[in-house]
């Protein structure tokens, strides 16, 4: 029996991964819909290739040239538009398995509704994650879903943990050690940082990413969200999660036991291995990535991060200790301040000023219910966007 499966933000670097990891196993895998934001032509093309049988946008214009380039091209897939239909198509009774990959708190409704369906889920969208973090975890032992992790440490992680590793008994596991690249700028220090530009800031040099994740890299947010995401995923606290910078990013990360053990996933940095992975999963089966070549690689190398050329990291710790909504916060305010440097609003350093200014005017409260976590979400994200048009001037 082939998998029905739902791609939520197909059109990404996570959903254009995903897809052409299915193409390679048309046995197991039939398409039930895909999503897109913006990228029409793109996702038109997506149909064209893989059939689905929906096609979700959220905007009414951009669904009306879709339809016109898929009747062109006679292509059945019937094109929906708006927030309730990713939510229909994260949830129909037809799908076994989700890939939540939109990117921010934009995903957080579908995500959550195919975890409340009980669909096989690989999270990409770990700002999903952050921001609703209790009631998404409720969802997940609530609804027996499997949760599988697409973010490659979190994937990692996953791959070394024991059997028996559960929330009463670790299984020996002492700490968790999250690996990251560094990003573009690592060894810089701040007056460095201060004039960099959108384009070198996405410049990865090791992984090819959407815009946002590109910058949070080069912030160092991206480790602090996945420190969070880690936490919410493993059921450990911070002070058990540990981060390693490693350039090479071939050991994804690792789990530290007590007896001295320590076991890492390594790989080649694609996402088509944790993505074919968590497809697979409980089996393996191929990805299209090609083996490491160990003698090539010849070093791996490992030093701390250095918190205070990349605040967003520290910001990101004061977090996990502040608890409460202080995480949706910090990623309400990061989704604008990132988008304000995209845009040339502001610079690159001032993200991380910007996100500061966000926890410091906010008090923090425990989240109760959805209507909690989108309600301080959209405070943070007002707040946030004021600070962005004062700085401006
Ligand atoms: P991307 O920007 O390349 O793609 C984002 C997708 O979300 C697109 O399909 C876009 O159409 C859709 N989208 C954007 N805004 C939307 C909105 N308002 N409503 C509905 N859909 C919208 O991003 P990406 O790099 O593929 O990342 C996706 C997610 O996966 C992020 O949460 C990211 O943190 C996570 N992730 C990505 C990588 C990677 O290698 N790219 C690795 C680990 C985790
Ligand atoms: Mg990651």
């Amino acid at each position: 029996m082939s998998q029905m499966i739902t791609v939520l933000g197909a059109t990404g670097s996570i959903g254009v991964s995903t897809l052409d990891v299915i193409a390679g196993h048309p046995e197991r895998f039939k398409v039930f819909a895909l999503s897109g934001n913006r990228q029409f032509q793109r996702l038109a093309q997506q149909c064209i290739t893989h059939r689905p049988r929906y096609a979700v946008v959220i905007d009414a214009q951009i669904a009306d040239q879709l339809r016109a380039l898929l009747e062109a091209s006679n292509c059945l897939t019937q094109v929906l538009c708006g927030e309730q239909a990713l939510i229909d198509i994260a949830s129909d009774s037809e799908v076994d398995t989700v890939m939540a990959a939109i990117v921010g708190g934009a995903g957080l409704r579908s995500t959550l509704a195919a975890v409340q369906s009980g669909k096989k889920v690989l999270l990409a969208n770990k700002e999903a994650l952050v921001m609703a973090g209790a009631l998404f975890m409720d969802a997940v032992a609530h609804s027996g879903t499997t949760l599988l992790p697409i973010d490659s440490e979190h994937n990692a992680i996953f791959q070394c943990l024991p059997q028996a590793y559960s929330n009463a008994d670790r299984g020996g596991v002492s700490k968790l050690i999250l690996s990251a690249s560094g990003g573009p700028f690592r060894g810089w220090d701040l007056p460095q940082m201060t004039p960099v530009t959108p384009p070198q800031a996405c410049a990865h040099p090791k992984w090819d990413m959407g815009a946002k994740i590109s910058v949070d890299s080069a912030t160092l947010m991206n480790k602090g969200l996945e420190i969070i995401e880690a936490q919410w995923l493993f059921k450990i606290p911070a002070s058990q999660i540990d981060v390693v910078v490693h350039p090479q990013s071939v050991v994804h990360s690792m789990v530290q036991f007590v007896d001295g053990s320590v076991l890492a996933q390594l790989g080649n940095p694609d996402m088509r291995t944790p993505i074919a992975h968590a497809l697979a999963w409980p089996e393996r089966m191929s990805s299209g990535v090609g083996d490491l070549d160990f003698v090539a690689l010849s070093r791996l190398d490992f030093e701390d991060p250095v918190i205070d050329n990349f605040p967003c990291l520290g910001l990101a710790y004061g977090v996990t200790e502040a608890g409460k909504d202080a995480a949706i916060v910090m990623n309400a305010a990061n989704e604008v301040a990132v988008q304000a440097f995209l845009d040339l609003r502001i610079g690159f350093t001032q993200i991380a000023d910007v996100v500061e200014y966000a926890l410091n005017a906010s008090c923090f409260n425990e989240p109760q219910s959805l209507a909690d976590v989108e309600h301080t979400d959209k405070r943070a994200r007002a707040m946030t966007s004021h600070r962005v048009t004062q700085l401006e001037r």
